[in-house]
């Protein structure tokens, strides 16, 4: 990898600055002064020094982001504001990524990484990995609907879900629900929902696996994973 995304993913600041740092000289790989910001180093292998301290390298970013409305679950988009504009500077450097998709107006748990290994075993549709929602529901969910998701119900492709667990929190005109599914097609709440004639008017995400979100994460503030998170994902 490049030198001068080494020291930045390594906190020495920003591409701009790494070079900076590069042009006075404080920088040796494997003992000996690099300037270049574009020369290549493999840092398995070889010893890079900053002041002739040994620079640690991180290679992955683990970040749990409490998703606000409006942003897109991508990585760049040339109309839309994404997930991954509002990260600070020094945490884009790692060029993390949404580990799957909320629809633009869905909240809650989301998971950025740069760690694709960890992002395919999150996301195949072998690995079952469960995800619970709480949703608003125009409409009162009934026992009924929770006995059609337990079957599985047909979307408006044709396509027949896996079994979901449905949780009632609150029956009437506008009802609130949990549900947990262990899939992700497109809007699959959603559809889920106007399978049994039903509206999803307020979508959040609790849990992905057995990572919850962490509830004091105000909407659009993200942390790092701890260990134990982390963990809990492998
Ligand atoms: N299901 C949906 O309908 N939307 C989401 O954002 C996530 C799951």
């Amino acid at each position: 990898m490049r030198l001068d995304k080494m020291l930045a993913n390594s906190g020495f600041g920003t591409r701009k600055e790494v070079k900076k740092l590069l042009k006075t000289g404080v920088v040796k790989v494997d003992g000996n002064v690099v300037k270049d910001a574009k020369v290549h180093v493999d840092p398995e292998v070889q010893e890079v020094t900053v002041h002739d301290d040994i620079v640690e390298y991180r290679e992955f970013i683990y970040l749990m982001m409490h998703k606000p409305p409006g942003l897109l679950s991508a990585t760049e988009d040339h109309h839309q504001e994404t997930v991954v504009d509002i990260l600070q500077e020094e945490d884009k450097m790692f060029e993390p990524f949404p580990v799957g998709r909320l629809d633009k107006d869905t909240e809650g748990l989301l998971l950025l990484t740069n760690d694709g290994q960890l992002a395919h075993q999150l996301l195949s549709p072998k690995k079952h990995v469960p995800k619970t929602y709480y949703a608003k529901i125009d409409g009162e969910v009934t026992t009924e609907d929770m006995e059609a998701f337990k079957k599985g119900v047909t979307l408006d492709d044709g396509y027949e879900t896996l079994p979901a667990e449905l949780v009632i929190l609150e029956a009437g005109p506008e009802s609130q629900i949990e549900i947990t599914i262990v899939e992700g097609k497109f809007h699959q709440v959603k559809r889920m929902f106007q399978a049994v004639g039903k509206t999803v008017t307020y979508l959040k995400r609790l849990s992905m696996g057995e990572l919850k979100l962490d509830e004091d994460l105000e909407l659009g503030e993200y942390r790092e994973l701890t260990d134990e998170e982390l963990e809990l994902l492998q």
